[in-house]
C-alpha cells in the first residue's frame, strides 16, 4: 500500500472532487508520482490558475512547486493511472494505459465545468511497460505552446497548468532535462477507455464508464432511449466540430491514434503535431508517420475511422441483438461526414467572408484551396491576405499567388462576384480575422525557442512565443516576423518527433 505524501505548511490547495477515483474503481490504479531531485518552475498558467480557482501565488511558491513536481501530493488528491486501450497507426494494442501520466484529482472551475488535473512525466506506473514515465523539458514546453495556441484560437483542448523541471536528466537519444507537464482536460476519457474494457468483454465496467461519460459530458442523454448511442452521436458531433476547426487553422495532430482521441471534444497529446506553411493536403511532419496515415487531409476520415471503434466498442450496450446495434451505430457514423461538412462550410464561408449560404460556396473554396497548392501558398499568409482583399487592398494576395497569377486572378474575380452579393461590413471582417489568424505556432519559431529554453536555459523566445499566440487574430508590426513562414528549406526538412 502506498501512504501518500500530504502535504503539511504552506501549499497550494486544491478543492479537489475526484469522481473517476470515487465512481470507477476497477477502471484504473492507485499510484503515486516519483519524487524527484530539484524542481524549478519554467511555466504557470495564471489566467487557467485562477479560472480553475487556484492561487497562482501559492502555486508558484516552493510548497506550490513541489506539488506540480510530484513530490508532495496535495490534501485531497487521489492520483491514479487510467487503464486505455488503443489503435496505434491502425494496429490494435490491448492495454496502454498511463504509462507515464497520472491523474491528480478534479476541480469544479470557476464556470461550474468539472476539470481534471494530471501530470505528465511523473515517473512509472503499471502501464509504463518499458517506457521510463518520464518527459523532457523541450517536448512539454511544445504542449504548452500548441495547448495555448489553440485555446486561443478558440479551438477545444488539454492546457498546460504548469511545466517543471526536475533536475533530472532523462535518457532519449541523448541525455535531455527532465520535466512534469500539469495538463487540465475536460476529462482524460478517450475512445481507447472504451476499447480497453470492450476488449475484455467486461461489459458491467463498459456500462459503468459509459454512464460515467455521460453523467459529466451529456447528462441530457441519460433518459435517451438507447444512451450509449446517443454518447456515440454527441461524440461524432464533437469531433466533426474539432477537426473541421484543425482543418480551418492547419492544424496536423500528427498521432491520431484512437488513444489520443478524446469523449470530450478537446484536442489531446501534443506530440508530433505542427501546422501547415505551403498548402499541401499530403503534409506530413510526424518522423513516424511514414505511410502518411496522419497527413493533414486524411484527417476527417481518420476520425470518421477512429469513431467507428467507439462504435464497436459500444455495440454490446446498444442493443443485445448485435446487429440491430450494427445497424444503429452505422447510421449514427455515416452522419459524421455530414456533420464534419457542415462544420467545415460554417467556418470557410467566415473565412472567405461570405455571408449566407450558396450553392457554389463549396466550390468556390475547394478553388482556392487548389489555387493554394499549385501556387505552394503558405496557407495562413495566403488565407489571412483575404482579409486585406476584402478591403480592396488585394497586393499581399497577388504577391503570395504570383506563381499562379492568371489562376489567382479569376477566382478572385469571383470571390469579388460572390461577396458582393454580401457586404464588406465591419461584422464580416472581424469574422474573417477571427477564422483566419495571423499567428499560428510556426515550425521554425517553435524550434528557435525550445531551443533556447533546453540548451541555453532561456526562456526568452519561449515566453515571447506564447505571448504572440495568446492574442493571435490582431496583427501587429512589431510581431511582423512571427508572421513569417519558414524558409523553404527549413520547411523542406522539418520533423516532428513523438513523446512529450
Ligand atoms: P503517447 O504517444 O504519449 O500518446 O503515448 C502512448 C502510450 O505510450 C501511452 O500508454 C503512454 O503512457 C505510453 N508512453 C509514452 N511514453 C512513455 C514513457 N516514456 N514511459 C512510459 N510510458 C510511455
Ligand atoms: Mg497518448
Amino acid at each position: 500500500m502506498h501512504v501518500p505524501r500530504q502535504c503539511r505548511g504552506q501549499a497550494a490547495t486544491f478543492d479537489f472532487d475526484n469522481s473517476y477515483a470515487r465512481e470507477l474503481q476497477g477502471l484504473y490504479v492507485d499510484w503515486q508520482p516519483a519524487e524527484v531531485p530539484q524542481p524549478a518552475l519554467k511555466f504557470l498558467n495564471r489566467p487557467l490558475a485562477t479560472e480553475l480557482g487556484l492561487s497562482a501565488d501559492d502555486l508558484a511558491a516552493p510548497g506550490g512547486v513541489a506539488v506540480l513536481a510530484g513530490n508532495r501530493v496535495p490534501t485531497g488528491a487521489s492520483p491514479l493511472a487510467q487503464a486505455y486501450a488503443g489503435h496505434q497507426f491502425g494496429g490494435f494494442s490491448p492495454r496502454l494505459g498511463d504509462g507515464r501520466a497520472l491523474l491528480l484529482g478534479e476541480v469544479v472551475d470557476r464556470h461550474g465545468q468539472r476539470r481534471d488535473i494530471a501530470f505528465k512525466g511523473s515517473g512509472r506506473t503499471p502501464f509504463s511497460r518499458g517506457g521510463d514515465g518520464k518527459a523532457t523539458l523541450g517536448p512539454v514546453l511544445r504542449e504548452v505552446l500548441m495547448g495555448e495556441a489553440m485555446h486561443a484560437l478558440g479551438i477545444p483542448t488539454t492546457r498546460a497548468l504548469a511545466a517543471v523541471s526536475t533536475g533530472e536528466q532523462v535518457f532519449r537519444e541523448t541525455p535531455l532535462p527532465g520535466a512534469v507537464l500539469t495538463r487540465v482536460a475536460a476529462s482524460h476519457l478517450r475512445v481507447g477507455t472504451f476499447q480497453y474494457f470492450a476488449a475484455r468483454q467486461d461489459l458491467d465496467r463498459l456500462q459503468r464508464l459509459t454512464d460515467y461519460a455521460i453523467a459529466r459530458h451529456d447528462p441530457a442523454l441519460a433518459t435517451h432511449e438507447r444512451p450509449a448511442l446517443a454518447l456515440l452521436g454527441a461524440v461524432c458531433e464533437r469531433q466533426a466540430r474539432l477537426i473541421a476547426q484543425w482543418m480551418s487553422v492547419g492544424f496536423i495532430h500528427g498521432v491520431m491514434n484512437t488513444d489520443n482521441m478524446t469523449i470530450s471534444g478537446e484536442t489531446i497529446d501534443y506530440g508530433p503535431c505542427a501546422f501547415l506553411e505551403a498548402y499541401d493536403p499530403a503534409t506530413v511532419f510526424s518522423s513516424i508517420d511514414r505511410d502518411g496515415r496522419y497527413a493533414y487531409g486524411r484527417q476527417p476520415g481518420i476520425a470518421q475511422w477512429n469513431l467507428a471503434r467507439l462504435a464497436e466498442a459500444l455495440l454490446p450496450l446498444i442493443d443485445a441483438d448485435a446487429e440491430r446495434a450494427a445497424t444503429l451505430a452505422f447510421d449514427v457514423l455515416k452522419g459524421f461526414g455530414d456533420r464534419y461538412t457542415l462544420h467545415d462550410l460554417a467556418l470557410w464561408r467566415a473565412k472567405l467572408g461570405l455571408v449566407g449560404e450558396q450553392q457554389g460556396d463549396a466550390v468556390l473554396r475547394d478553388d482556392w484551396l487548389a489555387l493554394l497548392q499549385r501556387g505552394q501558398v503558405d496557407f495562413t499568409l495566403g488565407c489571412r491576405s483575404l482579409v486585406d482583399a476584402a478591403q480592396g487592398r488585394a497586393e499581399a494576395f497577388e504577391s503570395l499567388t504570383q506563381a499562379v497569377h492568371a489562376e489567382a486572378a479569376a477566382w478572385l474575380q469571383r470571390w469579388h462576384t460572390r461577396r458582393n452579393q454580401g457586404a464588406g461590413e465591419e461584422g464580416v471582417l472581424l469574422a474573417m480575422r477571427r477564422a483566419s489568424p495571423a499567428y499560428i505556432p510556426r515550425n521554425h519559431l517553435v524550434e528557435a525557442a525550445l531551443q533556447a529554453a533546453v540548451h541555453d536555459s532561456d526562456l526568452g523566445p519561449f515566453e515571447q512565443l506564447l505571448t504572440v499566440l495568446r492574442n493571435p487574430f490582431d496583427a501587429r508590426p512589431e510581431h511582423k516576423e512571427y508572421a513569417q513562414p519558414a524558409l523553404p528549406e527549413q520547411t523542406r526538412v522539418y520533423q516532428t518527433f513523438c513523446g512529450t
